[in-house]
């Protein structure tokens, strides 16, 4: 970028490093469709660790097996193989500028683990934490439906599709009721966000990275948030 120093009047050209944007929400917070929007928006890619563990789960391998158990308990797929997957999205060349972590990191050693990451692509991580009170998150979740062909987000209580039950894009697709959105796995799910994940938001606040955004009101407001948040 070009910009003129105010103290020697001479212009001067300012390297910006590419960023790493960490969306960190409880299950339900709307990191999802804000990664989207902010994909369709700005261009930034989103790196999506659920909607990764969602496509390997179709297969009949062991490996699919493990990560549907896991999955469907609400618990969290090991440390290891999650930042295996990442490192090997993050290094295809669509990744080489700036990209959103979307579920990602959910843990402690996760968290460690994305700074040796950031170190090798030599980017600066971000964290915005999208805070939503509980009661929310808890119709958030049992009312969302997923589109099977688009991944196209929708909830019964607040932005049912025009056909109920059928996504407005692919009528001929049903749209899904995830297993770990049914309410079981939702209080799990929850309950392992606040023992593991919700202690990354002091990590990243102590190191003077994290940014706090309202998740309530409508997509637009919460939108523009997070945008002033990550320029
Ligand atoms: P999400 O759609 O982000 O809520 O993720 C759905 C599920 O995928 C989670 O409940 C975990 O089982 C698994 N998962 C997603 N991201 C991670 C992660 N960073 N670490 C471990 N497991 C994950």
């Amino acid at each position: 970028m070009l910009s003129l120093c105010s103290l020697c009047s001479l212009w001067q050209v300012t390297f910006l490093m590419d960023k790493i944007i960490v969306l960190i929400g409880a299950p339900g917070a709307g990191k999802g469709t804000q990664a989207r929007l902010l994909t369709e928006r700005r261009g930034i890619l989103q790196i999506s660790t659920g909607d990764m563990f969602r496509a390997m789960r179709s297969g009949d391998t062991p490996l699919a097996r493990e990560v549907q158990a896991v999955m469907a308990s609400g618990a969290l797929v090991s440390d290891d193989l999650t930042f295996k997957v990442v490192q090997e999205r993050t290094s295809q060349p669509d990744a080489a500028g700036t990209y959103i972590l979307d579920g990602y990191p959910r843990t402690l050693v996760q968290a460690e683990q994305l700074e040796e990451l950031a170190e090798d692509q030599e980017k600066e991580i971000v964290a915005v934490e999208v805070d939503v009170p509980r009661e929310d998150l808890l119709k958030r979740l049992t009312g969302r439906r997923t589109c099977p062909v688009c991944g196209e987000i929708y909830n019964v209580y607040s932005k049912p599709p025009k056909v109920d039950g059928r996504c407005d894009f692919h009528p001929d697709a049903e749209l899904e009721h995830r297993k770990d959105d049914q309410e079981a796995t939702v209080a799990a799910r929850l309950a392992t966000y606040d023992e593991l994940t919700a202690p990354l938001l002091d990590y990243y606040r102590k190191t003077d990275r994290l940014k706090a955004v309202d998740g309530t009101g409508d997509l637009q407001a919460i939108y523009s948030r997070i945008e002033k948040a990550i320029s």
